[in-house]
């Protein structure tokens, strides 16, 4: 089973792998953090947010690059853009989501699969929204119509 765990990253309790929910690229293990599995983009703080006065002044309202980097990580595979965080320059990323798989296992070993279309998260690639009219969400179960 699949469980979502945020908009972009899910857990295949089966394979205890981190997958992203847009593309179902596998991303590492879920035993590990999974940042470590993702393209990390270390940006300067100055392009995200511009100066709003001349740099000839000390201060611009643009964060100094010396004390801060603005990490985004990216999906190697879809290009999705997963988290971002202000770091200082140098720091190792936040090890931000650490499961207990085991628990995670025992918990969903007595539960239903979660209903997609109750929860926010992004669509999944491929599917095609106007052959259903169901509304926006993906629906991953089958349908049979008419059969109340
Ligand atoms: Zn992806």
């Amino acid at each position: 089973m699949k469980v979502p765990m945020t908009e972009y990253l899910e857990i295949n309790l089966e394979s205890e792998q981190w997958e992203c929910r847009v593309c179902s690229h596998v991303i590492g293990s879920a035993r590990k953090p999974y940042k470590e599995g993702l393209l990390a983009y270390a940006r300067d703080p100055r392009e995200i947010h511009k100066p709003i006065l001349n740099p000839a002044y000390e201060f611009t309202f643009a964060p100094d690059p010396n004390w801060v980097q603005i990490v985004e990580y990216y999906c190697p595979d879809c290009g999705t853009m997963m988290e971002v965080e202000y770091l200082p320059p140098g720091h190792p990323p936040l090890n931000d989501l650490e499961f207990d798989i085991d628990a995670l296992k025992a918990q969903w070993a007595t539960r239903k699969p979660i209903d997609l279309t109750k929860i926010s998260g992004p669509e999944p690639a491929g599917v095609d929204y106007n052959a259903h009219s169901h509304g926006g969400r993906a629906h991953t179960h089958s349908h049979k119509h008419g059969a109340h």
